[in-house]
């Protein structure tokens, strides 16, 4: 495996039909509305990416309690699940088609994990929010697929696994969340806490390792798992992106930075080499 930079992506996507699988650190909802290194990147990986038949996403956002749901409306409302955020937040909608009958096949994949059609949901701002730069013209099919918040952290890895047949299929798998997401120990403009680096470099080199297993294991990450994940919705859609990738996959890096002092906006990319 070999691990690339984000200005060669383009070239490297460009044999192959497996479709990426992606995870992307969303922080700030304002990074739907600001121009910065976060949402520019995002436009500049939409222009790389090859153009998918649909795009499955598990967001951070969407939180389940014994049943995974897979949205499997005709028309996925645009949810604005945020508050004391600017109107021009309020004013964006992602106007793009869902894919029911993908989301039903989905639904039966994941039989053994409890799934659920949903017609209820939509597109959480986990999702859209950085869909509105991967694919400003909302032209892609899109559903998303909840985490069952009842179950351990190597579930998600085992419903990215599931997932991983679709990549096959020009399906895009997205995960968006946040591999360290502390809001307690922000601090805006500050620097990064060093709890926040150093769960980001162990995250960083684990998956570099394809060691899954122990960013799975919450025992072994011990309390530097709660630190920097008081809550693990942030952190679990990592996990299924890791999950849905394979030995095939090389691995490329983006957006390595810490945000407001305690969040990660690392992104990471497998994509077949
Ligand atoms: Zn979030």
């Amino acid at each position: 495996m070999q691990t690339h930079s984000l200005q060669d992506l383009r070239d490297r996507f460009a044999p192959s039909d497996r479709l990426p699988a992606v995870f992307l650190g969303h922080g700030s909802p304002m990074n739907v509305i600001e121009d910065n290194a976060y949402s520019r990147a995002w436009t500049e990986l939409g222009k790389s990416l090859p153009r998918p038949e649909a795009i499955l996403v598990v967001s951070a956002h969407w939180m389940t309690q014994g049943t995974t749901l897979v949205d499997v409306s005709a028309m996925p409302r645009t949810i604005h699940d945020f508050y004391g955020f600017p109107q021009a937040l309020f004013d964006q909608h992602y106007p793009a088609q869902g894919q029911p009958a993908l989301a039903r096949e989905v639904v039966s994949l994941l039989k053994s994990h409890r799934a659920q059609e949903d017609d209820r949901w939509g597109l959480d701002h986990g999702a859209w929010a950085v869909l509105k730069y991967l694919y400003p013209e909302a032209d892609v099919p899109v559903f998303q697929v909840s985490i069952d918040m009842s179950r351990g952290l190597d579930h998600q890895l085992e419903i990215g696994r599931t997932l991983s047949e679709l990549r096959d299929r020009g399906v895009l798998i997205l995960g968006s969340g946040n591999v360290v997401h502390n809001l307690h120990a922000m601090r805006p403009g500050g620097k990064p806490q060093d709890f926040a680096l150093e769960f980001d470099a162990l995250v960083a080199e684990r998956l570099t390792d394809r060691n899954f297993a122990a960013l799975a294991d919450a025992r072994g990450l011990g309390p530097m798992l709660s630190v920097a994940h008081p809550t693990v919705d942030h952190y679990l859609p990592a996990l299924t992106i890791a999950g849905a990738s394979d030995t095939r996959d090389d691995l490329t890096f983006m957006t390595d930075a810490i945000d407001l002092g305690s969040v990660s906006m690392r992104s990471f990319i497998f994509h077949a080499n």
